[in-house]
């Protein structure tokens, strides 16, 4: 039997105190911080096994997401939310699922944005939970909240939601997602990836811009008036060993296909791939801070589609 998921009054003290603090006279994008932390700890909890893909953990995770994804207003895309794909090699425990839905834009739907995060992580690991909260309960955590506030307000353009599964095998979900597309990639304007957003510790990174040079002066107005500090980079090919992400997450699978991207996502910390990735160590404030400023950037991308095509 799991365990019922409980959130510990500490951190809801935090959230409360996280959401009056946030509105420091700017006009900021209203996220439900209490909320935010609740699907966290839904997510990171023991029962869900570090919702390792093909495990009962994982299938217990997407029970949960398949629910919350109802929720958010997006509309299954091929009649279910669940998405199955086949390993591509040697993998004994099944198929893994991707969740995916859409939530329709106000005007031109000749282009679409894909907003993914993976919600798989490492499972257990000698007896120990690997929780992933902020890897990647914080990034899912954060697609629902941003699909609840789109679904209310739309973008011009309409939204893909898509969460995936098998990041931690090497972006499987993602790869199985451009390979069978719920709508033909050339309409695909943009990729939008969170993976790791909640512990900032002030400082936020948005990749792609060195792929899509179009990208840049739309992430610096976005920069310019975020609660957090939003850096570009992480994106350069020939970087010294690990500086460059571009390879590292779900986005890699649309940069493959040529589509370009917005990776969102903090520095390593030392809860990283750990079984101490809890949700006691996010910092409501800090995550809050940066799913406002994603939910500010998406805004900001959709404005501006179609981007200019990168320089030859
Ligand atoms: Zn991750």
């Amino acid at each position: 039997m799991p365990r019922t998921p409980l959130l510990p009054t500490a951190v809801l003290a935090a959230c409360l105190h996280a959401a009056a603090s946030s509105a420091s006279g700017q006009q900021l994008p209203a996220v439900d911080a209490a909320r935010l932390i609740a699907d966290v700890a839904v997510l990171a909890h023991d029962s869900m096994e570090g919702r390792a893909a093909g495990t009962e953990g994982n299938r217990r995770a997407r029970a949960f997401l398949a629910r919350a994804l109802a929720e958010t207003g997006a509309r299954p895309l091929g009649g279910a939310y669940d998405q199955p794909f086949e390993q591509p090699f040697d993998w004994e425990r099944g198929s893994g699922v991707n969740l995916v839905g859409a939530i329709s834009g106000r005007g031109d739907d000749s282009e679409v944005i894909v907003l993914t995060a993976h919600y798989d992580h490492v499972g257990v690991r000698e007896g120990q939970v690997f929780n992933g909260a902020d890897d990647n309960a914080s990034g899912v955590a954060a697609l629902l909240e941003i699909g609840r506030r789109i679904a209310v307000d739309p973008l011009e353009h309409t939204l893909i939601v898509a969460l995936v599964d098998a990041e931690e095998l090497g972006a499987r979900g993602a790869r199985a997602f451009v390979a069978e597309p719920p709508v033909p990639l050339e309409h695909m304007a943009l990729n939008i990836n969170l993976d790791m957003v909640s512990r900032t510790d002030g400082l936020l990174w948005a990749g792609g811009a060195s792929h899509t040079p179009a990208l840049r002066p739309v992430l610096e107005r976005v920069a310019a008036r975020a609660p957090v500090t939003l850096r570009l980079g992480h994106d350069r090919p020939g970087a010294p060993e690990g500086d460059d992400w571009t390879q590292l997450s779900d986005h890699v699978a649309f940069h493959e296909r040529g589509i370009p991207f917005v990776y969102f996502g903090v520095e390593d910390h030392p809860d990283y791939h750990r079984p101490t990735d809890d949700v006691e160590r996010v910092d409501p404030g800090e995550y809050v801070a940066a799913v406002q400023t994603i939910l500010m950037a998406l805004r900001e991308l959709d404005a501006a589609l179609p981007l200019a095509p990168a320089p030859r």
